[in-house]
């Protein structure tokens, strides 16, 4: 990696953990590099200098689109898009494995070259098509409206005016759902019905770089299910871990992380070092 490059990661990182990244960059610029950094700094570079041996998977909502209050209304802004598509010239694979459904993260994503996992990777798994029938029916019997993505639903509760009153509806819910057979968790605003499949981000992450004989990968995530992402890396040779932060972060994940970035437009600047 070039030493300007190394430069901008240091400051970069420095400035994560110490304004939230907020701070104009020629005042960064002058920041030395901290030593705590120095391992991140490393890995990054590793990965970096043999792209064609790794892969760089990412997350869309909270990662790669800011959160909005309707997900519907989601965007990956266009320089974001830009910098995936010189990515996937550069790396062997550029991958997005989202909670939306597989269609409607390819809406977002919307690039040929980067390959879009849907439903939290549960679409790879072989059972998943016995489970669509249950969920449809499940929800056939749920008053309140949910975002039905086929083998998984979200019921989201951004903006509810009465969020306690909104949690304890949902957690009736939850409650039906487990009784039905299907596993529940919260995530950002959000609580998910989804089958009982041993699949998750991590196999999805694992079952994509395995298929390409690739054995490095750059995983980035903002919620609860990107920490299995997080875990399944240590599986790899070389894994780097990227926690987007922000105050709905659930615990442990900058914790889980090799590094922090404070947002989707900061994690759009460490990837054009890559
Ligand atoms: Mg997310």
């Amino acid at each position: 990696m070039l030493d300007d490059e190394q430069q901008r990661h240091d400051h970069d990182a420095a400035a994560d953990a110490e304004q939230g990244g907020g701070e104009p960059r020629d005042q960064a610029d002058e920041r030395k590099p901290h030593a705590p950094y120095s391992r991140s700094m490393e890995l990054l570079a590793r990965l970096a200098e043999e792209p064609r041996r790794a892969a760089i998977v990412l997350d869309i909502d909270g990662t790669l689109a800011p959160i909005v209050p309707r997900p519907a209304d989601a965007r990956i802004p266009d320089a974001t898009l830009r910098e995936l598509a010189r990515l996937a010239g550069r790396y062997a694979l550029v991958a997005c494995i989202s909670g939306r459904a597989e269609a409607d993260a390819q809406r977002l994503v919307g690039l040929a070259q980067v390959v879009v996992v849907g439903n939290h990777g549960l679409e790879l798994d072989p059972d998943a098509g016995s489970w669509r029938t249950r969920l449809a029916a499940f929800l056939a019997h749920e008053p309140r409206p949910a975002e039905d993505k086929g083998l998984t639903a979200a019921f989201h509760f951004r903006g509810a005016a009465d969020e306690r009153a909104a949690r304890d509806e949902l957690e009736q819910i939850a409650a039906r759902a487990r009784a039905a057979g299907f596993e529940t968790r919260y995530g950002r605003k959000v609580l998910e019905i989804l089958p009982p499949l041993p699949a998750n981000k991590g196999s999805a992450v694992l079952r994509l770089t395995a298929e390409r004989g690739l054995t490095r990968a750059l995983y980035a995530g903002d919620d609860t299910t990107d920490l299995d992402a997080f875990r399944a890396l240590e599986r790899l040779e070389l894994g780097v871990r990227v926690a987007v932060v922000s105050a709905e972060a659930p615990a442990g994940l900058a914790e889980a992380a090799d590094l922090v970035v404070a947002g989707p437009d900061e994690l759009r600047e460490l990837l054009r070092t890559l």
